[in-house]
Formats: C-alpha cells, sequence, structure tokens
C-alpha cells in the first residue's frame, strides 16, 4: 500500500532523512522509533504531503508524492505533533467545524461525529471548550479530527508525547483499536512505546533506516546477542580495540567513553556462546589494569541504544 523509495531531504546542509526505503501492504501498525532529531517528523510531513522531499518518491496505493498529492491526502489522516485545536471552540463544534472542511454532508457529519466520540472516548467532554481539556483529551480529539473522513491510513507523529502513563495507556488502546482496521504508522521515541503498540518497527537514526522487522522478530534477534562492558585504566584504545575485534563471536568494537585515564569499551556480541572467559584472557595476559567487566543481556532496548548510540 505505502512504497517509499530512497527518500532523501535537506535542510539547507542537514540531511534529515537520507535515503529510506521501504515498503507497508495494508493493516497492522508501525512504529518508526528513533531518539529525537531522528529524521521522523520529516519523513511523516512528506509522506503526508505537506513537506516535498529533496529526492526519492512515496507512492501510496497508485498514487505518487509529486504529481497526486491530494489524492494522497484523502487516503491519509495525520495527527501531527502538537495537533492544531482552537482552544476556544467547543469540541463538539471544532469537530463538526472539520467535517465542514472536510465536505461532509450534514447528516453524515452528524452520525461520523457521533461514530468518532465513542470510538475516541470523547463523548463527555463534547461540549467542553478544547483549551480547557487534558493533553491527554486534547489528543483524543486530535485523533477524532485525523479520523473524520474515515481515511485508510492514519499517521500519528508522537501521539503519546506529554501524556500521564494513565492518558498514554488509554491513547495506546484507542490505537490499537484502530490498527485492528486501518494501517497505522506512528512516530515514537520511546521504545516500550513501540513495543507495546506496533505489529512491526522501523528504528532511524541520523535520517537513515538502522532495523526493519515485526516487533517479536526483533526482540528474538535482541535476544540472541549480548554486550559486554569493559572498564580499564590506562592503555592504547588502537591496540586494545585490535585484540578484541580479533575474539570471535564479537560483532563490534566501540569505544565508549575514556578520561581521567579509563577508557570504556562496548563489546557487541552475537550467539550464544559465553565469550567472557577470552575476553578476560586477552585482558590478562596483556596485563591491562581491569576496573570493570559485565555483561548485558541483548533486549529491544540494548539493541536500541547500540543502534542509536552517539545521537
Ligand atoms: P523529534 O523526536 O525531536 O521530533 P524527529 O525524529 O521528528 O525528532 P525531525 O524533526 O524530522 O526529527 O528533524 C530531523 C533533523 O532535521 C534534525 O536535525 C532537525 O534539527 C532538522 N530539522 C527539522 N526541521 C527543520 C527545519 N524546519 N529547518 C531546519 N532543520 C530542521
Amino acid at each position: 500500500m505505502i512504497r517509499v523509495e530512497n527518500l532523501t531531504r535537506y535542510y539547507g546542509g542537514t540531511c534529515a532523512v537520507d535515503e529510506i526505503s521501504f515498503e507497508m501492504g495494508s493493516g497492522g501498525i508501525l512504529g518508526l522509533l528513533g531518539p529525537n532529531g531522528a529524521g521522523k517528523t520529516t519523513f511523516m510531513r512528506m509522506l503526508t504531503c505537506y513537506l516535498r522531499p529533496s529526492s526519492g518518491n512515496i507512492t501510496v496505493k497508485d498514487y505518487n508524492i509529486h504529481e497526486h498529492p491530494i489524492q494522497i491526502k484523502e487516503l491519509i489522516g495525520y495527527l501531527p505533533e502538537s495537533a492544531p485545536i482552537y482552544p476556544d471552540m467547543l469540541v463538539y463544534d471544532y469537530l463538526k467545524f472539520v467535517a465542514d472542511v472536510r465536505n461532509l454532508e450534514k447528516a453524515r457529519a452528524d452520525s461520523r461525529i457521533k461514530e468518532l466520540a465513542g470510538m475516541c472516548g470523547i463523548r463527555e467532554v463534547m461540549h467542553k471548550p478544547v483549551g480547557e481539556l487534558s493533553k491527554g483529551y486534547k489528543q483524543r480529539v486530535g485523533l477524532a479530527h485525523a479520523m473524520m473522513s474515515d481515511p485508510e491510513i492514519l499517521v500519528l507523529d508522537e501521539p503519546t508525547s506529554g501524556l500521564d502513563p494513565n492518558q498514554i495507556v488509554e491513547i495506546r488502546d484507542i490505537i490499537r483499536r484502530i490498527g485492528r482496521e486501518k494501517t497505522v504508522i506512528l512516530s515514537t521515541h520511546i521504545l516500550s512505546e513501540a513495543e507495546a503498540t506496533c505489529d512491526r518497527i522501523v528504528i532511524i537514526n541520523r535520517g537513515k533506516i538502522v532495523a526493519d522487522g515485526a516487533t517479536d522478530e526483533l526482540k528474538r534477534q535482541a535476544g540472541s546477542g549480548y554486550i559486554i562492558h569493559v572498564s580499564l585504566r590506562h592503555g592504547n584504545p588502537g591496540e586494545i580495540t585490535q585484540a578484541f575485534t580479533g575474539v570471535p563471536g564479537i560483532s563490534d568494537v566501540a569505544l565508549a567513553g575514556s578520561g581521567d585515564g579509563i577508557i570504556d569499551f562496548r563489546l557487541a556480541c552475537s550467539g550464544q556462546r559465553d565469550i567472557r572467559p577470552d575476553i578476560y584472557g586477552i585482558i590478562k595476559n596483556n596485563n591491562w589494569p581491569l576496573l570493570e567487566f559485565h555483561r548485558e543481556t541483548g533486549t529491544l532496548e540494548t539493541i536500541f541504544r547500540e543502534l542509536t548510540r552517539g545521537n
């Protein structure tokens, strides 16, 4: 249903989205996960045709963002990070206004607003001014706005940002229900959020896709790897890196920090074999003064931190 091809966007000299490509079928919830500044909002604004790419393309069904932005906007409901909701309007009047803008006939508008009030849990606030609502209720009204014309695709930019834990759970439940019928793309920088809500996770860092897979599959892969942290007092970082790099089972050796004569390494290990004896043997043979040595079991969080390290 959605195909992203070599999508790139520069702001002046800053590359916010860097040649990303992926495809998504219809249905399900895809989480776009990445740290602040990874390029999530920029991507969503291109998908929803509010921003033109520097190069590349997105096709949605048979339409592409360059030639058919109006048709694509009709297919997509978009909840931006800060929803442009008018604070002085009553919720009902606001949704009526949205229905008008979307050209819904009066009878259809009334029944649609009723449906959305139930779906988004806003019946009890329909006659309150938008400005008096809690952030959680404002987000629900924003969701109702995005879904007014019953779009096939829903794009939600950090839908739980700034909400308290109860509101987060409530919005997540609503999104999960919507995801049973619609195609949903949501962005978040909170891993647990993506894990709890999404069927598929695409991790982006510095504008590039660094992981893409079904949530369960990513978790399974994460569980088959682990990280070893080593802190040494003094030593030559280049020489130490070289010594660790040759050990079978280590997929990446990174200097995690140095200062005050202490050097920290993170060793990413794949497979189940415990290579701590090998590492300890190298340290002992070289007489490197060891300060700390521990293993962190692979979770989606360790993978996410590894992939987005340095951002
Ligand atoms: P966040 O989680 O903080 O919202 P994000 O993943 O959505 O971050 P973007 O907002 O897309 O990331 O930003 C990606 C990069 O592009 C960042 O380096 C940001 O500073 C830069 N950027 C975004 N919008 C603009 C703009 N209008 N002008 C210049 N640079 C921008």
